[in-house]
Parts: structure tokens; C-alpha cells; sequence
């Protein structure tokens, strides 16, 4: 019953084009053509990611939909307009926006994202749930990088659009992105029908870190073979991209990656004090209880080596507790 949303589809289409057209052809598009300039994007990447800008005004996109016939109750569904609160009638959901388009698995738009030019809040507003668009499901660039993903049998997971355009300008062309929201199961399923291993490749605040500790377990569940990336000094892989340049992203980055179980080791120090006596326990206590999760025992050596040298701790004794602890998960 897909006629059902001919409408939210043919709507979306038209927005797109429409956001495209401001941003490049128009007076009101300077403002995107100008921020688009400042981040960096070439006109390749413009093209590629069919990116557009949303002009100031309330409503510019509901006058253009308007001539086109659209219904205006069918485009407050698409999420496009918005009814106003204080009297009748609807305007434009996104302004002065540079304009992500989101495209389902066979490459139709269903949605936007939209990165906010100039002062104000949101950052990034998307388009709200609606019949075609849902974004618990959707990974945003999945379409275009479909190919490269499965002849790579490899996909970089990102946090955000913006940095999955950066790395396909950065010749990093196997990168999809979650919309603003957690990585749940049915995104790991998604990825993984069409790779085995995943690059998870958020960004390196807290929160980005977080993030891709929470996004790797879901990733495992899904049956993926996980790896992570890097990057240094809080940095995201589009900050990193424009201020390292893309061969440095590709050789340290995105082709250094760790494995899951050094990831751990570094994320679960960050916020402690290793050199208090009791953090240092509580630290190799949590690295023992995850150690004890992986099913390889030359994995589990390995990291029980790391372990040992850096705390001058006796490698029988860690074995030992390390034994106990895989003994009581079975
Ligand atoms: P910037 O455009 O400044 O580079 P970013 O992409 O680095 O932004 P982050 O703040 O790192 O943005 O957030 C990561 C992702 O989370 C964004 O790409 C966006 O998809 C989503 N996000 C961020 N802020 C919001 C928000 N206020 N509402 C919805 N989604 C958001
Ligand atoms: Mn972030
Ligand atoms: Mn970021
Ligand atoms: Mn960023």
C-alpha cells in the first residue's frame, strides 16, 4: 500500500528540489552557499548528498507546495509545514536551514535534516515520525553507500550526516550515519544484512564515546564484527577531516582502528584516577568482567598480559580471577 503515500513521497521530492533550487540558483540561498563554503563541502559532496537550504520566511516552501496542488493537511503529515497555533492556517517547518536530505533504502526521500545557519535552536531539527519516515529504522546514507559497503563488507558507522559527508569527501565512500537518535537493534540488523564488520566512528567527546560504547554492544548482539576508531582532542571525523586533511583520516583514523576490548580499556579510564589505589582496583576489576565476556582464550591472554605489565601485577593471580569470573558467566 505504498499508493497510500504517493502524496508524502511525491511532497518530499518536491522539497528537495525545491531546497536545491534556493541553494543554488537564489538571492535567499546566499546564506546556505555561504556556510556550505565555510565547512568546506565541494561542489561534488553538494551534488552527491543532494544538499539544499531551507530560506528564512514562514512560508516559502508552503507557497511553492501550494501551486503545486499539495494538500495542506497532507503536508502537515509530511512533516514538511505546521499548523499555526494562533490562528489558521500552516508554515514552513524548516528555515534557514542547510537541508540534509534522508532517503529510504531504495533512495526516495523521506525526510530531512536540516543544520541550523546562523544564531538559534535546534542545531540539527529532523523531520518528526510520519507514515514513510522512521528513524529507529533508517540510516542515513545507507543508499548511496550501499555499494561500497558490501564490496568492502565494510560499513563506518558515524554520529552524524554531517560527518558521513565529510568522509565521503575525504574518499571514506562506506559511511551511513543515525539520525539524532540511539542505535538501536533494528539499525545493527539493517547493517548488518549488508556487511560483517562495522567502524564505529563517533565522535571523541564523552558523549560521542558514550555513545559508541552503548552502539558496539548492539552491534555484537547483531552477530557484527566490530572495530573502532579514533580520534583525538574531543574531535568529531569532520573536524578532524578539515583540520587534518583526508589521507590522515584514511591511515590514522579510519585505517588504525582498535578492537573492541582496547576500546574498553581506554573508555572505562577515562573518568579515573589510576594512580589512586582504589580506582586502579575498581578499573581492573571491570576490565576482568569484561575479558571474561570474549569467547577467545588467546584474546583473553593477550589483554591479561596488557594488564599485568602496566600494574606490575602478578599474571597467575589476574588468570586466576579472570577464570572465576568467565566460570560464572556460563
Ligand atoms: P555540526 O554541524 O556543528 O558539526 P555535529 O554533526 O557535529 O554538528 P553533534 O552535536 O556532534 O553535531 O551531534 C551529532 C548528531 O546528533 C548530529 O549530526 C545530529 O544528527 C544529531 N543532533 C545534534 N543536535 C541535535 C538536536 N538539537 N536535535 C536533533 N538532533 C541533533
Ligand atoms: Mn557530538
Ligand atoms: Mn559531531
Ligand atoms: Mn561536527
Amino acid at each position: 500500500p505504498t499508493e497510500r503515500f504517493t502524496e508524502l513521497f511525491k511532497s518530499h521530492e518536491a522539497a528537495a528540489t525545491f531546497y536545491q533550487r534556493v541553494f543554488a540558483l537564489t538571492d535567499e540561498g546566499t546564506a546556505g552557499r555561504e556556510y556550505a563554503e565555510e565547512r568546506g563541502f565541494t561542489p561534488e559532496q553538494l551534488h552527491h548528498f543532494q544538499i539544499g537550504f531551507a530560506p528564512a520566511g514562514w512560508e516559502n516552501l508552503s507557497i511553492f507546495l501550494g501551486k503545486k496542488d499539495f494538500k495542506e493537511s497532507d503536508m502537515v503529515q509530511a512533516g514538511l509545514l505546521a499548523e499555526r497555533d494562533q490562528s489558521e492556517g500552516v508554515y514552513d517547518r524548516f528555515r534557514s536551514r542547510l537541508m540534509f536530505p534522508i532517503w529510504d533504502g531504495q533512495g526516495k526521500v523521506v525526510g530531512f535534516s536540516g543544520r541550523l545557519v546562523g544564531e538559534g535552536k535546534p542545531k540539527y531539527l529532523n523531520s518528526p515520525e510520519t507514515p514513510i519516515f522512521h528513524k529507529n529504522k533508517l540510516l542515513y546514507g545507507l543508499h548511496l553507500a550501499r555499494p561500497a559497503i558490501r564490496k568492502s563488507n565494510t560499513a563506518v558507522l558515524f554520529e552524524g550526516a554531517a560527518d558521513v559527508v565529510a568522509a565521503w569527501g575525504a574518499g571514506v565512500d562506506n559511511g551511513v550515519a543515525t539520525l539524532g537518535t540511539a542505535f538501536t537493534d533494528e539499525h545493527a540488523k539493517l547493517l548488518r544484512r549488508n556487511a560483517e564488520n562495522v567502524v564505529v566512528c563517533y565522535d571523541s567527546d564523552q558523549a560521542g564515546q558514550s555513545a559508541a560504547f552503548r552502539s558496539t554492544s548492539v552491534l555484537e548482539q547483531a552477530g557484527c564484527v566490530v572495530s573502532i576508531a579514533h580520534m583525538p582532542d574531543g574531535l568529531d571525523p569532520d573536524d578532524y577531516i578539515r583540520k587534518f586533511g583526508a589521507e590522515r583520516f584514511q591511515t590514522d583514523v579510519i585505517g588504525a582502528t582498535q578492537t573492541v576490548m582496547a576500546f574498553k580499556m581506554r573508555y572505562l579510564r577515562l573518568e579515573k584516577n589510576l594512580r589512586n589505589e582504589g580506582e586502579r582496583m575498581v578499573y581492573i576489576e571491570e576490565v576482568l568482567q569484561e575479558l571474561a565476556k570474549l569467547p577467545r582464550a588467546v584474546e583473553r591472554d593477550h589483554y591479561l598480559r596488557q594488564l599485568a605489565d602496566e600494574f606490575s601485577l602478578s599474571l597467575d593471580v589476574l588468570k586466576q580471577e579472570q577464570y572465576r569470573l568467565y566460570r560464572e558467566k556460563k
